[in-house]
């Protein structure tokens, strides 16, 4: 039950304050907060800048650039949220924070963070010979939709879309066995990359926050899949439902109805599996819920 400790750790403010001022300047400098220093594989971070001077701002992740977007309510308070894939190996990272004041003043900052190890399970599941190892005629078409989900995660819509805090995608979501190893009828496979809640079929599932649809459609392990792009390279994704609503290219408001539970593609009853990426990286979806953007 990783996933929810984790969620009260965010949701109890273990803010850390780093260096307020750059040494030997005399300057206020710019105030820079930071969810936890330490966090574990699959982690969000949260940095926040709290200056009302501040015209724009990105820190690094790889060589990727996260840009940090307005508080949803705080004048003058700046969030970006660096992700850590349940893969990213485990050590020292440091990220590169750069802000442009409205004066035109540059600032640079170095985040240095501790990547901990994810403490995850591990499970054996025992499925139909078919969906371990497809048949050679779906191979073209399983191949064609893994490089369809690169595509979607790799975009970067350049605009937030999030009205509020995530919301659990229907009452009752309890999510679990984030990361966790899969063993497939023997077979070591790649980890559980979201978390899973059991429900009746026929359950509706919400979209956790606004955005727009950028993938609805049947894939062959995922089933009747739902993707939604919340801007800035943040995606939450809907597996396996009966069915759905929307359709690619649909504005979808925070909490509306998307589809409904299911048992479609690989799995073994009916349960939404809820994923979360941020710039293509694997995040706890149960992170994603326990966050403020206030
Ligand atoms: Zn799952």
């Amino acid at each position: 039950m990783k996933g929810f400790d984790s969620f009260w750790e965010i949701g109890i403010g273990l803010w850390l304050t780093l260096a307020v001022s750059p040494p030997g300047t005399g300057n206020p400098g710019l105030q820079v907060t930071v969810s936890n220093s330490s966090p574990r594989q699959g982690e969000i971070v949260v940095l926040r800048l709290n200056d009302a001077g501040v015209s724009r701002a990105a820190v690094s992740k790889r060589e990727k650039n996260l840009p940090f977007f307005p508080s949803l309510t705080r004048k003058g308070e700046w969030l970006a949220l660096v992700p850590f894939d349940l893969e990213d190996p485990p050590g020292d990272y440091r990220q590169d924070l750069a802000v442009v004041f409205s004066s035109g003043r540059e600032e640079r900052r170095e985040i240095a963070l501790r990547l901990e190890p994810g403490q995850f399970g591990r499970r054996e599941l025992h499925l139909p010979a078919g969906m371990v190892h497809p048949p050679a005629s779906k191979r073209a078409r399983i191949a064609a939709e893994r490089a369809l989900l690169e595509e979607v995660f790799r975009k970067v819509s350049p605009q937030i879309k999030i009205t509020g805090r995530f919301l659990s995608p229907f009452p009752g979501f309890q999510g679990v066995a984030f990361g966790e190893e899969r063993i497939l009828n023997g077979e070591r496979r790649s980890p559980h990359g979201g978390v899973d809640c059991p429900a009746r079929e026929g359950t509706t599932v919400a979209a956790s926050d606004s955005g727009t649809v950028v993938l609805a459609r049947e894939l062959y392990f995922e089933g009747n899949t739902v993707i939604i792009d919340h801007g800035l390279g943040i995606y939450t994704m809907y597996l396996h439902l009966k069915s759905f609503q929307v359709s690619e290219g649909y504005e979808v408001r925070r909490g509306e109805v998307i589809g409904w539970v299911g048992h479609t593609g690989r799995g073994t009853g009916p349960h939404l599996h809820f994923g979360a990426r941020i710039l293509g990286e694997r995040v706890d979806p149960n992170q994603l819920l326990g966050l403020s953007f206030d």
